[in-house]
């Protein structure tokens, strides 16, 4: 008879189905109105209802069927009991079919750690730049981010009714990434994506020293990397401290799954342990090609500002 799935592709296939709750949950607190706003460090860190209710979602669904697993979500909540209508006890079938990578099938629930963020681009969320919106789910393994969940709960909102709103990406180290068209920049081009929300002059003098061609400025380091997967851009760079270790750890899986590179503004490796520091001090530098062309041109004045 066949063996039963490896844990970690039964947390893909759930966090998958946990990731299209959290959506649906992201979109009906819009629809309903009452965005319930409130300022975490300051008016460019804010925290909604869909932030609230999604990350209590997505730990509990989790929590209730991998007891064992550390899971780590960005938002401070009271330990309330959570409603039976927000757990999601769903899996997708497919990734369950997959075959485990062989160095992960002996994987155990208490060596996991998943970094949950369960809205990125909350500032742009509050303002309507709705397909800038993402839910991840990060999972670590010895440090390492090695699968992702990336839900696009808005993605085709503005491509008119018949188009089907939403869509999930997923990756896991090994196997690939899915529910994307992969394409490569326009090659030639220096197309830099960034923050939008976020900027400051250090930011934007790192831009101006890799003479870009182009530079597009959206919220969410989510939808950054979608941009990187798929052609848009051919860098994210971003040097300035603020993004945390559950920006980056899914986006991080699905990029090193097709072959792209992510890093600290110095070329450091992110860690992904339960114990690590969730700030990313010293920045963000993601391609999907040509890491190296970037990386080689971050000015050694930016670095220095930048303490790992
Ligand atoms: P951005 O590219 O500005 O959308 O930032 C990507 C992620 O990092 C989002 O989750 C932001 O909330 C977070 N982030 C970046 N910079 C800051 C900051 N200065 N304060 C708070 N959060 C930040
Ligand atoms: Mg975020
Ligand atoms: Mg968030």
């Amino acid at each position: 008879s066949m063996a039963s799935p490896a844990l970690l592709m039964r947390v893909v296939a759930s966090a998958y189905s946990v990731a299209e709750k959290a959506a649906t949950i992201v979109r009906n607190v819009m629809a309903a109105g009452d965005l319930g706003i409130v300022e975490k460090t300051g008016a460019n860190d804010l925290q909604t209802k869909a932030d609230r209710l999604v990350q209590m979602s997505i730990c509990a669904s989790l929590a209730r069927k991998f007891p064992k697993v550390t899971i780590i979500g960005e938002e401070e909540l009271p330990a309330d009991e959570v409603t039976e209508e927000l757990i999601e006890d769903g899996h997708c079938e497919e990734i369950l079919k997959r075959t485990c990578p062989a160095q992960y099938t002996g994987i155990k629930e208490e060596e996991l750690v998943i970094w949950v963020d369960p809205l990125d681009g909350t500032k742009e969320y509050t303002e309507g730049l709705l397909d800038h919106v993402t839910v991840l789910i990060g999972i670590a393994y010895g440090g390492k981010a090695i699968a992702g969940v990336i839900n696009q709960p808005y993605y085709n909102y503005e491509a008119g009714a018949d188009a089907v709103l939403g869509r999930t990406i997923w990756g896991v180290l090994g196997i690939g990434a899915f529910g994307f068209q992969l394409t490569e920049a326009p090659p030639g081009k220096h197309i830099i994506v960034t923050t939008r929300s976020h900027s400051s002059t250090l930011v934007n003098d790192c831009i101006s020293a890799l003479n870009p061609d182009s530079v597009i400025r959206v919220g969410g380091a989510g939808n950054k990397i979608i941009q990187l997967i798929e052609g848009k851009a051919s860098a994210y760079v971003f040097a300035s401290p603020g993004c945390k270790k559950w920006d980056t750890c899914a986006p991080e899986a699905i990029l090193h799954a097709v072959g792209g590179k992510i890093t600290d503004i110095h070329g450091n490796a992110f860690q992904y342990n339960k114990e690590v520091k969730h700030m990313n001090s010293a920045g963000v530098l993601a391609t999907l090609r040509n890491y190296d062309y970037y990386a080689s041109r971050i000015p050694n004045t930016v670095k220095q500002s930048l303490v790992p």
